[in-house]
């Protein structure tokens, strides 16, 4: 699980004195002053469409500058959150300040913003979204949010209402890291995404050793298009992974081969660049092969 995974990792922070247990104590006590420190920082990752290669938005990407330790992955510090209950305050933060950003970029460029299952199954969800809309006049199309199949692994009425509450204040709808946890085609069928997000896993590699990858990639977009959604084939490294991407019908496409994540006046410098003449075919300016 997420929560395994996030303690494996605290060998990277563990000084040897500190047991695994104190050292998360730790870092807990921090994360909770971090908001307030100001340490938390929204990173932004150009989203690309495949074929014409115009800027369609990019994915808000929290990170950690915690005094001492550098610069923390959300990979580390977002399970540790949820089991600190932090998750809900820095997920506030995180749509509030994403919605800010992305209401200084062309219309037509939309900001996607991460979710975790917490967040989704929290009724004042609805409120605190439409509260970051309001304070940053930001339309709800330009607003994406990202779940993963998590928040499938308990079947409730509630999920399903909370689905369609958002679809009906406007924001977008994607599932993010399709593939690897729970997949299951029948909330595929009742939920009302408008995007699916293919993980890396599949991606990274499919145009070299992996044909499996390829036919998995294939058929997640056949599915997808069947259902009227759009599909973002996640970090596209390389050339070869692109044009694989491209010819394999991808709508979508976010990798390092466009962009890594970036500080938000780097983002919007992009944005003003390149959205505004999105609709004309602009090119996204990835370096040459
Ligand atoms: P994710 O939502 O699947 O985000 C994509 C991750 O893949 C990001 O890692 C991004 O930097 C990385 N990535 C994108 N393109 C490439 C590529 O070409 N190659 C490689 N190697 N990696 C690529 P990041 O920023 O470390 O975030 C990790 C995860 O942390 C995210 O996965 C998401 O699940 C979570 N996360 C990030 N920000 C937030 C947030 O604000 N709230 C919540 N709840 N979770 C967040
Ligand atoms: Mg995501
Ligand atoms: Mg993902
Ligand atoms: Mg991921």
């Amino acid at each position: 699980s997420a929560k395994a995974a996030g303690r494996g990792t605290f060998a990277f922070f563990a000084p040897e004195m500190h047991s695994e247990a104190q050292d998360r104590q730790l870092i807990e006590n921090d994360l909770r002053k971090a908001i307030g420190r100001g340490e938390l920082e929204l990173f932004f990752q150009p989203v690309v469409h495949a074929q014409s290669e115009a800027l369609a938005g990019f994915e808000a990407l929290v990170r950690w500058n915690h005094p001492t330790r550098g610069s923390i992955s959300p990979a580390l510090f977002v399970p540790l959150a949820e089991e600190a209950g932090l998750i809900l305050q820095i997920g506030e933060w995180v749509l509030r300040q994403a919605c800010a950003e992305a209401a200084r970029w062309p219309e037509n460029i939309r900001v996607a913003v991460n979710l975790s299952p917490t967040q989704f199954t929290d009724p004042s969800l609805p409120g605190t979204i439409l509260s970051a809309l309001a304070a940053s006049q930001l339309p709800p199309r330009q607003l994406e949010l990202e779940i993963t199949e998590g928040v499938f692994l308990v079947e409730s009425e509630a999920t399903d209402d909370m689905f369609a509450t958002l679809k009906g204040m406007g924001v977008r709808l994607a599932l993010d890291d399709f593939g690897t946890g729970y997949s299951s085609l029948g909330y595929l069928k009742k939920t009302p995404f408008d995007k699916i997000k293919i993980d890396q896993s599949f991606v990274r590699g499919a145009a070299k050793r992996d044909s499996r990858n390829a036919a998995i990639v294939r058929a997640i977009v056949t599915l997808a298009e069947s259902l009227g959604m759009d599909t973002t084939a996640e970090g596209a490294e390389t050339h070869d992974e692109l044009a694989l991407i491209r010819s394999l019908g991808c709508s979508h496409v976010q990798g390092f081969i466009f962009g890594r994540p970036m500080p938000a006046d780097e983002a919007a410098a992009l944005a003003r660049q390149n959205g505004a003449v999105a609709a004309d075919g602009f090119q996204f300016n990835r370096p040459a092969r």
